[in-house]
């Protein structure tokens, strides 16, 4: 695995590391992310993924956003991998800074990562549309169809949907620990979703590192493109 020296090295170096991902993170999690060839996107349903998943199909037809969702969108059973737990290790060890990403399963955290910038939101938190009544993960998978709360209000999860805006305070949060990084990881992400992608744009150093299974649009930017799965290659970081 070409780069893999190097990136040890920065590692060890580095005192304000920022980790960017994407679903990638997650996909040796037993998470499918949207674009490989195995993802969501590649999957037959009756809609397209980004159709099912933007607000007005949330809003015209919540039963079938919701049946899409509970089976494809969430999994109860997924654990973090090598990569969620090593950058958790990095964050207690004082080498990492924070990590933001676009994921919405919430492993970071599961994997005792502190500071996490979740710009697309998270299945663990659901609130009521009309009286903003907090319910758990749990709480609204244990609901048959669409989860309603005792008000009689439809529950919707607190995630990011198409055609919603980001949370300007995290965004805000996330550009300034990337302008002040001394190494920035970029991992398991297809770099397509904006404007999540363009952050990379803040990254003011010369240690500008992919992790990615395939070529991002930013490969040719970067100092050092390692190639492979994520988990793979942050187990093989710890051995060295
Ligand atoms: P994407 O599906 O567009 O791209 C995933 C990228 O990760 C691809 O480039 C793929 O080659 C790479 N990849 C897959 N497995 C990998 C691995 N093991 N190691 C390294 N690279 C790997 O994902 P995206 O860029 O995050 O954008 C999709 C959107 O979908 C995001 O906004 C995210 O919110 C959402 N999403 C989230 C989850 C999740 O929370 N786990 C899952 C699916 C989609």
């Amino acid at each position: 695995m070409g780069g893999l020296e190097q990136l040890r090295e920065w590692v060890e170096e580095s005192s304000n590391i920022v980790f960017f991902g994407g679903a990638g993170v997650s996909t040796e999690s037993g998470i499918p992310d949207f674009r490989s060839v195995d993802g969501l996107y590649n999957q037959q349903y009756d809609y397209p993924p980004e159709t099912i998943i933007s607000r007005s199909f949330y809003e015209k037809n919540p039963e079938e956003f919701y049946r899409f969702y509970k089976e494809r969108m969430v999994f109860t059973g997924a654990k973090p991998n090598a990569a969620h737990v090593v950058l958790a290790k990095w964050e207690e060890e004082g080498k990492l800074c924070a990590v933001v990403t676009q994921n919405i399963d919430g492993l970071h955290q599961a994997a005792g990562s502190r500071e996490v910038m979740e710009l697309h939101g998270s299945i663990h938190r659901n609130y009521c549309s009309r009286c903003r009544r907090f319910y758990s993960l749990e709480d609204i998978m244990a609901m048959d169809g669409v989860p309603r709360c005792e008000c009689g209000g439809i529950i919707k999860p607190d995630v990011v949907l198409y055609e919603e805006g980001l949370d300007q305070g995290i965004l805000q949060k996330a550009v300034s620990y990337i302008r002040h990084a001394d190494m920035l990881i970029i991992g398991g992400t297809s770099l397509v979703v904006y404007p999540a992608a363009g952050l990379v744009n803040y990254y003011q150093g010369h240690r500008l590192v992919i992790v990615n299974k395939t070529v991002t649009p930013v490969d040719n930017q970067a100092d050092l493109v390692v190639t492979g799965k994520i988990g793979e290659v942050f187990s093989k970081l710890m051995e060295g």
